[in-house]
């Protein structure tokens, strides 16, 4: 049976991206391996948001390059929005196979036909190379088989594709092409498929959400497509939790915001990317709100419900940022008190808009690493401030098996999406909802232990309730 290798660089998408091409493969009789070394397949699923993430994609297809020497069948292909925005250039980075973000289901057929096609050539000419970064109708129906992993107690779902915004830093509108929905009753076909499986939190994964089904789907009885849909996925049997990712300050709605109010399985977090807390500098980012209007969501969340986590993404150092504007970004910060949040210096991404901003507008690396640094010190405060309010607490937490860090504890998450670390028997509570007893915190990470494991299914009058 060949092996596929299969890494993934970026967001949880790609990892949903991935899943899927590894289900497509397993179909076909491949069989997947942690193992570089024994692989007769090498995929990379790249992200080009930074310039970082694109670079660790090509040092690792380098670093991979010396197997051909002792596997010269070896197919190796570059997937994802880095295989979109470069096309045949990555030929010359050592890939046989670049294959668009429109392109995932074509994967197997791609790598089947370079081993039929070398099986059918000269010993010497073994670098038979395909490229696909067309757009393809109906792609975003492509990404729906339910993957999750044997065992897996949560699961992504990609209910869209592409992005409209345009927002002047970021490459995704140009590599997933524009918004895209699947329709409401195959995401609840997959979400049914899942839970049945075991799964019982799925993240409903989408660039712009919250916008889910704007161009496809009717509004009723005053609920846009995507309330409508987080009603229809939390009333599937089984599935215990609800949570999505990312939304867009753009269209989020009240309906939303009460939904959290009203839905007792859409689960009390929400990532919500602010960017900067300058308007001047929201509006070079395109990004089509002012930090009033995002502070004023904030709170009418919080009003709904008091308790929700709110996380975020911020650029620090994006072109014309003086230290006014990122003084707004931190005082705006402290003002929230983000659960977390990601904090990125900003690098040009070749074919934005921001990337041909006029070069006096750049600013050094040193002021963006300080801007960084300073600001992760605000974030990281305020993040052990609120964990360290939940020690004493009892969360509930969902085991989704052992830690990575440390294989003989388990790990899971509260509602609010804190990792919690604790002790207790995999094979018995894995994929369990459980009462964890929270008595140490280091920061970013709970610690705690067992007090009760709930049964595993919601009573019959809740799921009713809530069904749309
Ligand atoms: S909303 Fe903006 S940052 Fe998010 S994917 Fe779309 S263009 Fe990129």
């Amino acid at each position: 049976m060949p092996k596929v290798f299969i890494r993934t660089y970026g967001c949880q998408m790609n990892e949903r991206d991935s899943a899927q091409v590894a289900q497509m493969l397993r179909e076909r009789g491949y069989g997947m391996t942690e193992a570089e070394a024994e692989a007769d397949v090498v995929l990379i699923n790249t992200c080009s948001v930074r310039d970082q993430a694109e670079q660790k994609a090509l040092n690792k297809m380098a670093s991979l390059q010396h197997l051909r020497k002792t596997r010269p069948h070896l197919v190796y292909g570059f997937m994802g929005c880095m295989a979109q925005s470069r096309g045949d250039e990555l030929l010359d980075a050592g890939a046989d196979l670049v294959v668009g973000t429109q392109k995932y289901h074509r994967v197997a057929d791609y790598v089947a036909e370079i081993f039929k096609a070398r099986s059918e050539a000269r010993m010497d000419d073994l670098r038979t190379a395909i490229v696909d970064t067309d757009e393809e109708e109906g792609s975003q129906n492509t990404i729906r088989d339910g993957a999750a992993a044997p065992g897996a107690a949560a699961a992504f779902v990609s209910i869209m594709q592409g992005c409209n915004m345009k927002c002047s830093f970021c490459i995704v509108p140009y590599t997933r092409g524009s918004e895209r929905g699947r329709p409401i009753a195959e995401i609840v076909a997959e979400v049914r498929g899942l839970a049945e499986g075991g799964v019982r939190e799925v993240t409903l994964l989408g660039q712009i959400v919250n916008l889910y089904g704007r161009h496809e789907f009717p509004a009723v009885d005053g609920k846009s497509p995507f309330v409508q849909l987080l009603e229809r996925v939390a009333a599937v049997d089984g599935i215990e939790r609800v949570r999505f990712t990312s939304p867009h300050p753009v269209g989020y709605k009240q309906d939303l915001i009460e939904a959290f109010g009203r839905i007792p399985e859409l689960c009390e977090h929400v990532h919500f990317p602010l960017q900067s807390g300058s308007d001047k500098i929201l509006k070079a980012m395109r990004r089509p709100y002012k930090a009033a209007k995002f502070e004023e969501l904030c709170a009418r969340m919080r009003a709904v419900r008091p308790d929700i986590a709110i996380t975020t993404d911020i650029i620090v150092g994006f072109p014309g940022e003086g230290d006014a504007e990122y003084r707004e970004t931190r005082d705006l910060c402290e003002r929230l008190r983000f659960d977390n949040a990601f904090v990125f210096r900003y690098s040009k991404r070749r074919g934005t808009p921001a990337a041909e901003m006029d070069d006096s507008l750049q600013l050094p690396e040193r002021v963006k690493e300080e801007r960084n640094q300073d600001l992760l010190k605000v974030v990281d405060r305020i993040c052990s401030e609120k964990n360290d309010a939940l020690v004493g607490t009892r969360q509930q937490v969902l085991c989704e098996g052992p830690s990575k860090r440390k294989a003989d504890r388990l790990a899971g998450r509260t509602r609010t999406n804190k990792l919690v670390i604790f002790e207790g028997d995999r094979e018995r509570l894995t994929g369990q909802l459980l009462d964890i007893d929270i008595d140490l915190c280091t920061g970013h990470v709970l610690y705690g232990k067992v007090a009760r494991a709930e049964p595993a299914a919601r009573p019959a009058a809740q799921r009713l309730a809530t069904a749309g």
